[in-house]
């Protein structure tokens, strides 16, 4: 059984397992998901048991995962009768009953939407901060309607603010073309399917606003800063000329960019295990369009050649993965 969410009790909220991740690697934040309890998001479930009755997690801290990140029973974890959780493969086969890890390979919970703005956590009191929370001014409830972050109720369990949730979506499903076609996407204004909010790179005058992806040719490491080059060229033709030509597509990640984010170590790791990686790696962003500039030759600099770049601007659009089942196509 997977789990959509599970019931954080420090932050007295239900989170995705993208949730956990993204708290794990944000340096802004004080949160290790193997310290945290997690327990079934069914409320009557959890009020039936006490606090030991818990939920572990499965790649929260892996930050080049493969397998579908999620949350899982343990071998002790119980649920009441009729909990929607309870996995039909595992009922009846009692306490020590061993979950099937076959059902482990796909992102099953397809978000609606991509929120932009983050989702904001309060801290629930615990007793190891008791003393040092209760001379701080009450937290604001986080039901609280009105305010620019959106509650927690909103949040899950279809909607998301972190970007690996929808592209493990898309990567673990990728083989299943009518799926990807019925499940919407909503970001922003727009809204289409899975399908077609993700954009092949080589594709991406098409339109504009979309999940661009495709498979890295090479990363250039500049130390504190990288070029992304992708595989695939855009065919363009310019005015001027009669036919199409292949222009090279590639997205920049400024040291001003990567210095700045919240999440640094994680994204210096994602990147260099890309560097060093023999392996075929995707990358998928969103939020920028790469448009046609004209860039200095290095052994002419006094030519210039065409290439499709784009700045990226945020991070958390932003990922270099593995992603197998995108290679036969
Ligand atoms: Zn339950």
């Amino acid at each position: 059984m997977k789990f959509d969410t599970a019931y954080c009790l420090s932050l007295d909220a239900k989170l995705s397992i993208y949730d956990v991740r993204d708290l794990n690697f944000d340096e802004t934040m004080a949160f290790d998901s193997a310290k945290e309890r997690f327990q079934c998001p069914n409320d009557a479930c959890r009020a039936a048991f006490d606090e030991e009755n818990r939920l572990t997690t499965f790649n929260a801290k892996n930050v080049n995962y493969i397998r579908t990140p999620h949350f899982k029973n343990q071998p002790t974890t119980q649920h009441i009768e009729g909990c929607p959780y309870v996995s039909p493969k595992t009922q009846g086969l009692g306490a020590e009953g061993v979950e099937a890890e076959t059902d482990d390979d796909r992102e099953e919970h397809f978000p609606s939407e991509l929120l932009l703005t983050r989702r904001q956590y309060v801290r629930k009191p615990s007793e190891l901060s008791k003393d040092v929370e209760a001379t701080r001014p009450t937290p604001p409830s986080v039901s609280s309607h009105g305010d620019n972050t959106h509650s927690a109720q909103d949040s899950t369990p279809d909607k998301t603010s972190v970007f690996a949730h929808p592209v493990e979506c898309f990567v673990s499903n990728f083989d299943n073309k009518d799926l990807l076609k019925r499940m919407p996407l909503k970001i922003g204004e727009h809204t289409a399917p899975y399908g077609s909010f993700f954009k092949k790179i080589e594709y991406l005058l098409d339109n504009k606003g979309l999940i661009y992806w495709g498979k890295i040719k090479e990363i250039k490491d500049y130390t504190q800063s990288f070029r992304i080059d992708f595989e695939a060229k855009v065919w363009f033709k310019q005015p001027d000329e009669e036919k199409k030509k292949p222009y090279s597509v590639n997205v920049y990640l400024s040291k001003k960019l990567i210095d700045n984010y919240r999440k640094r170590k994680a994204f210096l790791e994602e990147i260099r295990h890309a560097v060093d990686s023999e392996r075929d790696l995707y990358c998928f962003f969103y939020g920028v369009t790469p448009e046609l500039k004209q860039v200095p030759s290095k052994k002419n600099p006094e030519q210039t050649f065409g290439v499709f770049s784009a700045n990226i601007e945020n991070l958390d659009h932003f990922i270099i993965r593995e992603a197998p089942g995108l290679t036969d196509q």
